[in-house]
């Protein structure tokens, strides 16, 4: 669709600035800034709560568009989901993620544990070439499959089952560890999870936000205790990811949580600046 690549057409402009011709100008801008690389990766730490070391990052993508400025992946991944832009940006953060793990891992040769996590879109996941993409992303980067992990959500999985398990293994085959992106906020699968070769549960923000206040707080507790104790019973790593508060910490260790992501920590950070806490983190 090269055509479309042109400037805004004025003929939109007057008057018919519906929800469909804002996203088709967005679809347009995001095409434009794959051309123009206006998108970078930040890197959010992922501590181990048992040690307070890095113990990975999660590459998480940002989009500094020339014409709209700084625009949230909650506003154009669901757009590049849809028009299939997600693909060759996809194929991007992929790349561009193992090129920096692999950097980190030249830099940081005592730090084996460091682990680079990307997220993998729907649409990806029924790419049908993904393996093999992923095994030529690996292999430019020179680095070896059990560096990167791909967090996915419950939805993908569960869209059809034996294929998505089909898939996984695949990817395991290439050493890749697997992640459960959001556990509990997508459709149950409970009576599927002990048959998908996953390394690790992300136990969403949201149940993490609101262990300390709110009426039901303890509830939530109750939640997040669940799904960690579902997560060790099943030799699954549990990572709490949206922890903003020593509160939060406090209560996620006593649940004997190993691994914590979120602002307490860290903010997702440019490439320079997560290198430098990597340097604080690994002394020489
Ligand atoms: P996610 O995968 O659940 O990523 C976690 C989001 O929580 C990130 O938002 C991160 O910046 C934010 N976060 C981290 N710590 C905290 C905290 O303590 N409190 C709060 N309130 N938020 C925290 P971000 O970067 O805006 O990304 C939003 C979503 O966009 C991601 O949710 C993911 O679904 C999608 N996304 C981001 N980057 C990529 C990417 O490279 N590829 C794909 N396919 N999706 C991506
Ligand atoms: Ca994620
Ligand atoms: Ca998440
Ligand atoms: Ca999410």
């Amino acid at each position: 669709a090269k055509e479309f690549n042109c400037s805004r057409p004025q003929i939109f402009e007057a008057g018919m600035d519906t929800q469909a011709v804002q996203r088709w100008h967005l679809e347009t801008d995001l095409r434009l800034g794959l051309e123009q690389k206006e998108f970078q990766l930040y890197y959010q730490p992922i501590i181990s709560l048992t040690t307070g070391n890095i113990a990975g990052f999660e590459a998480l993508v940002r989009w500094n568009s020339k014409t709209r400025g700084f625009v949230s992946p909650g506003d154009f991944i669901p757009v590049a989901e849809e028009t299939g832009l997600i693909v060759p940006l996809g194929e991007w953060i992929l790349t561009e993620a193992c090129r920096q793990i692999r950097a980190w891992h030249e830099r940081f040769p005592r730090n084996p544990a460091l682990i680079m996590s990307v997220n993998l879109s729907g649409r990806q996941f029924s790419q049908p070439n993904l393996v093999k993409q992923i095994q030529t992303i690996l292999d430019v980067a020179g680095i070896e499959g059990d560096r990167l992990k791909l967090e996915i959500t419950e939805s993908m999985i569960m869209n059809n089952v034996e294929e998505a398990i089909s898939l996984l293994n695949r990817l395991k085959g290439l050493g890749l560890r697997l992640s459960i992106d959001d556990f509990g906020t997508g459709y149950s699968s409970l009576s599927y999870l002990h048959r998908f070769p996953v390394d690790t549960l992300k136990v969403d923000k949201s149940f993490v936000g609101r262990m300390e206040d709110g009426k039901d707080s303890h509830k939530y507790i109750q939640i997040v205790r669940t799904i960690i104790s579902l997560g060790h019973n099943l030799d699954l790593d549990v990572i709490a990811e949206g922890i903003e508060t020593e509160g939060q910490m406090n209560i996620l260790e006593s649940l004997r949580c190993k691994y914590g992501q979120g602002y307490l920590f860290s903010r997702p950070l440019s490439s320079e600046n997560a290198e430098a806490l990597l340097a604080e983190d690994n002394p020489i």
